[in-house]
């Protein structure tokens, strides 16, 4: 039995017509295929060469329903280079490599696998055509032309004909090709722009407030227009706990199960993948099609597998936000519903995106520390006014008094007794202001790291009963509330002995201060590698969640109405200490009382 193609000019100008229907490339693939198979052969294939000469199997058919299965095997072998009869060769030489009849010789010769040798004994092929698809007089590809018509044989007319039918075929094909590579270029070009309005429109966004987590849920509500159908933000909290700070989609009420997700299975620092994995490694993923294979291997449960496959996700990009090189939080892009599939170019744009917000994110930090900066200063401003015009205005009271007085004496030689009160008094107010100026004057070298320490050998157990003697002539009262308790054994370290003696003082002052004029344990001792002083009162105690802060520069943990002060005293200690290499630290129980412990290395630091 034959291919008659009696007129084979008909023919021709058939086939012209159906390579030229389409411009879509998987269509025109499927009409040469087709074309083929319905005319002169059982079985057709069709391999295009791709940028790096490689032959990639892009089309087959068959023209029995029953073979078309066996056909489809062919796509798993790919053609031999070696095959000295084979599409290579074709390609290489442009001539058609034209099989009579299937023998023994032609298979050693084509060098072809055992699999792909079943597949041709199981097509039974006898007779075949492997012709050039040329266009733009350049082989692009080579269509196998396959007959399975027991006795019957190709002729050297049916391979002119196979010929001319890959010139024009070529020519369709590639036609197709180039619409396709010119439309997928529009689309990126596309996606391009909408990326690059989006960024901008993200940046405005961005400037617009200082408030960050607002910021970011509007970067959120913005991608859900342009780029995702769902987006949401993390941020690591003080806690080192993943929070949520936005979520947006662009049904609103799938938030719902992106927060229901998120509440079954909270984001865990040790995820292998995902905004973990990101926070972790500072490094985006990417996952450009989500499988349902990914799906099953990330479900912890069943009821998890339902919730995610419910979503329909189809691509998914998480970049991270860094601020001050540290990882902070994650920006997460979605799609779903077979939506858009996020490629490089659009990984990159997320990424701007993020550094973008990081930049914000930082901004606002920074406004933030500047602005309570600035409250503090204001505060302490204020309160220092007025500490320093207090003793002021009773020292000029108290001369303005002497002065009269003076007068009056020299006037009646009586009143005598009164001046020398009245002059000790004025000399307390004035070490009072020389104290508060000589504070302020540290913390500014605190501040700026310049607090320079004069070490010299220091007896501690000698240095504490020194600061007390001079505690209690200024007080009256100190020398009976203040029980020392000296150490056994000297205590002697190289140290600065004029700051530590600021540092006894402050706390002392601080234990009567706030210690509801109960008495006053003060205690020198020596451990392994440390000296130590304990100042323990039994006044007001502090709160737990203030014993942090108050080591801080202004940060008071009383009200100015019921105790004066400027919240400096402890901030200069605690540098001093420092400077040291040692520290302080307080036991306190709210109504029970204080015990502040100062930590001196032994060995010179
Ligand atoms: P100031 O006493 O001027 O406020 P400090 O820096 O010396 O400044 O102390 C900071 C805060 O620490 C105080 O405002 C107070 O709340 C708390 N504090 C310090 N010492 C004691 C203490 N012995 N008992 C209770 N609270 C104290």
């Amino acid at each position: 039995m034959a291919y008659l193609i009696k007129d084979r000019l008909r023919f021709l100008a058939g086939a012209s017509k159906i390579l030229s229907a389409s411009l879509d490339y998987n269509v025109t693939l499927a009409n040469v295929a087709k074309l083929i198979t319905d005319n002169m052969a059982d079985f057709c294939m069709i391999d295009l060469l791709d940028e790096n000469g490689i032959m990639i199997r892009v089309a087959s058919r068959s023209s029995s329903p029953k073979k078309r299965e066996l056909i489809k095997r062919m796509f798993n072998f790919p053609a031999n280079p070696r095959n000295k009869e084979g599409i290579y060769y074709v390609a290489q030489t442009r001539k058609s490599v034209f099989v009579r009849n299937l023998d023994l010789k032609w298979l050693r010769l084509a060098t072809i696998s055992a699999g792909e040798r079943e597949i041709v004994h199981g097509l039974e092929m006898n007779s075949f055509i492997f012709s050039p698809l040329i266009s733009r007089d350049k082989v692009i590809g080579v269509i196998t032309i396959i007959s399975s018509k027991e006795g019957f044989s190709y002729t050297d007319d049916d391979v002119l004909l196979a010929e001319e039918i890959g010139n024009r075929a070529g020519i369709a094909v590639d036609k197709a090709r180039l619409y396709q590579e010119a439309q997928e270029a529009l689309e990126a070009e596309k996606a391009l722009a909408t990326n690059f309005e989006f960024l901008s429109d993200a940046s405005k966004i961005l400037s617009s407030s200082l408030d960050y987590k607002t910021t970011l849920a509007n970067v959120a509500k913005l991608s859900i227009l342009h780029i995702a159908d769902w987006c949401g933000v993390d941020i690591l909290n003080d806690d080192g706990e993943i929070e949520q700070v936005a979520v947006a989609h662009r049904d609103p009420a799938k938030v719902k199960w992106a927060k229901e997700l998120r509440k079954h299975r909270p984001v865990k620092m040790s995820d292998p993948t995902g905004v973990a994995n990101v926070l972790r490694t500072g490094k985006a993923e990417i996952y450009s099609l989500v499988t349902d294979a990914m799906l099953t291997a990330a479900a912890e449960s069943k009821e998890e597998l339902k919730l995610l496959r419910n979503l329909h996700l189809t691509s998914v990009m998480i970049v991270p936000l860094v601020a001050d090189k540290k990882t902070i939080g994650t920006i997460s892009f979605i799609t779903t519903n077979a939506g858009r599939q996020y490629d490089n170019d659009d990984l990159r744009m997320a990424e701007e995106l993020a550094n973008r917000a990081s930049l914000a994110i930082e901004n606002a930090r920074l406004y933030s520390i500047a602005q309570d900066a600035i409250t503090k200063r204001e505060e302490f401003m204020s309160i220092a006014a007025h500490e320093l015009r207090t003793p002021l205005t009773i020292i000029l009271l108290h001369l303005q008094k002497a002065n009269t007085d003076i007068k009056k004496l020299m006037e009646k030689h009586t009143g005598m007794e009164k001046i020398p009160d009245l002059l000790e008094r004025s000399e307390k107010q004035g070490l009072r202001l020389s104290k508060l100026i000589n504070d302020l004057l540290d913390v500014s070298l605190g501040n700026s790291g310049r607090l320079t320490l004069e070490k010299e050998r220091v007896d501690l157990n000698a240095l504490v009963e020194e600061v007390l003697q001079v505690f209690s002539i200024q007080m009256k009262k100190a020398k009976k509330s203040i029980v020392f308790n000296r150490s056994g054994d000297p205590v002697i370290g190289h140290w600065d002995r004029i700051r530590l003696e600021q540092v006894i003082l402050n706390l002392i002052s601080n234990a009567f201060k706030y210690g509801k004029g109960k008495p006053i344990d003060v205690l020198v001792t020596k451990k392994t590698g440390e000296a130590l002083i304990k100042i323990k009162d039994k006044g007001i105690g502090i709160k737990p969640e203030n014993r942090k802060g108050i080591f801080e520069l202004f940060k008071r943990g009383v009200s100015s109405n019921d105790y004066k002060g400027l919240g400096i005293g402890l901030y200069i200690s605690g540098k001093i200490v420092e400077a040291h290499g040692g520290w302080i630290d307080v036991e306190s129980k709210v109504g029970a009382g204080s015990t502040f412990t100062v930590r001196l290395p032994l060995k010179s630091h």
